[in-house]
């Protein structure tokens, strides 16, 4: 748990949360689902340290192309 209970912008109360995020990398995309914190008043979310770490893992990977392990769910594209 991190040390805080309210929010650091607008002191509203947070509430642990399993949220839906995306990481991007090097023209990839992947979604996961992690624990964060969440302001119940204005929606920022607070991120474990090993959780910010998994980010940039994720990230890494997705930038030099080691998405083996990930599961292929989609593809993304881009409308100019
Ligand atoms: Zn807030």
């Amino acid at each position: 748990m991190l040390p805080m209970n309210k929010c650091f912008f607008c002191s509203g109360d947070l509430v642990e949360k399993q949220v839906t995020e995306i990481v991007r990398g090097g023209g990839n995309t992947a979604t996961l689902n992690v624990k964060a914190l969440v302001c119940q008043s204005c929606g920022e979310r607070y991120y474990h340290a090993d959780v910010v770490r998994q980010f940039e893992e994720i990230k890494a990977k997705l930038e030099t192309q080691k998405t083996e392990d990930f599961k292929l769910v989609g593809q993304a594209f881009e409308i100019s």
